[in-house]
């Protein structure tokens, strides 16, 4: 009874992400914090409203207030700050032609796919993205399809979001299906962090999809810290290159959370066990409310050259920053001023 099992699988996800933490002192209670520490910090909500995962938490070592996955979701009074060149829009893309649909690259299309994710990670560059005016639906389907097919320049659709991994199997099994039907489309793209908040979202139904499909298809997972990659996950994910999918991780430098050659080099280690290729190490956004995890471009370039250093060469992160307009994302070494 393959469908029984298909839909009590993806019951299992949805049923977990409805479970959800989303009140800071909820969180606090869980994780034995210091109650006048979680009161100073909740407020913060106001300005990103906070949501994790019972499996992240559960990765989160109890009463430390500094634990590295804690501070990537508990909203910060330093939130607050203002520093100049932190801005609402960082990449400029509140404003394209097509809502939903971001034509950044020449061979490659964004689809803003759905608009929520499974966890808020309080330094997202999204964080105030209007993702109710971005609603991807059946219209921006259509155009997604007729910009593709028109423009043949275009090879791949990266499915970004959000989260993208929100949809569901059938809903992800429909667009590949009309994906499929464009000719000089060669690859579709996954960006997600869901498999690492929710393991249980790398399904096998999905999986074997995608391996069935005549396009490559790529999953990049988003993980910061070694301690993201729980066993749960790395299941997962060798279940998912089981199938032939290529599988990459992108993180981004956080202060206090990942800025340090070890713990990088522990997570590209991690990953690695679990059949996943470092890919990019992303320099902050500088999104307005995330200032205080901003690691400047020298500490940056740094703790790269410690990586060069302690790892082989295919498990160090390309140092990259995104920079609006920019055809392509700028390795560190040439973005410095
Ligand atoms: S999962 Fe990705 S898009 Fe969602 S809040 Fe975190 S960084 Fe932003």
């Amino acid at each position: 009874m393959p469908d029984a099992v298909a839909f009590s699988v993806r019951a299992a996800w949805q049923q977990e992400l409805a479970q959800a933490i989303r009140d800071p002192l909820q969180l606090g209670q869980l994780l034995d914090l210091p109650e006048t520490w979680v009161q100073q910090h909740a407020g913060a909500r106001e300005l990103f409203p906070m949501m994790v995962t019972r499996h992240f938490v559960n990765l989160m070592t109890r009463g430390d207030c500094d634990d590295p996955l804690l501070r990537q979701v508990m909203p910060s009074a330093d939130e607050y700050l203002e520093r100049d060149g932190f801005v609402v829009d960082p990449l400029q893309e509140q404003n394209n032609e097509h809502p939903g649909i971001l034509h950044k690259y020449k061979s490659r299309v964004l689809v803003i796919l759905r608009g929520g994710c499974a966890i808020n990670c309080r330094y997202c560059f999204r964080r105030h993205f209007p993702y109710a005016e971005h609603h991807f639906g059946s219209e921006q389907r259509r155009q997604l399809l007729d910009l593709v097919r028109q423009d043949t320049a275009i090879n791949e659709v990266i499915l970004s979001g959000g989260d993208p991994l929100l949809a569901t199997d059938t809903q992800l099994e429909r667009l590949l299906s009309e994906l499929e039907s464009v000719p000089q489309l060669r690859r579709v793209r996954i960006h997600s962090r869901l498999p690492v908040v929710l393991p249980s979202r790398l399904t096998q139904q999905l999986a074997k999809r995608l391996e069935q499909s005549r396009l490559q298809s790529i999953l990049v997972l988003h993980a910061n810290h070694p301690n993201e990659v729980a066993t749960e996950l790395a299941q997962g994910l060798e279940l998912w290159a089981r199938h032939g999918i290529t599988l990459l991780n992108q993180s981004v430098l956080l202060r206090g959370v990942n800025d340090d050659v070890e713990v990088l080099s522990d997570l590209s280690e991690k990953l690695f066990a679990a059949k996943v290729l470092p890919y990019y190490l992303h320099q902050l956004d500088a999104v307005k409310g995330a200032s205080h995890f901003a690691v400047t471009d020298a500490v940056a370039l740094t703790i790269a050259e410690g990586l060069r250093t302690a790892l082989p060469g295919f498990l160090v992160p390309r140092l990259v920053r995104e920079i609006a307009g920019e055809p392509s994302k700028t390795p560190l070494e040439l973005s410095r001023c």
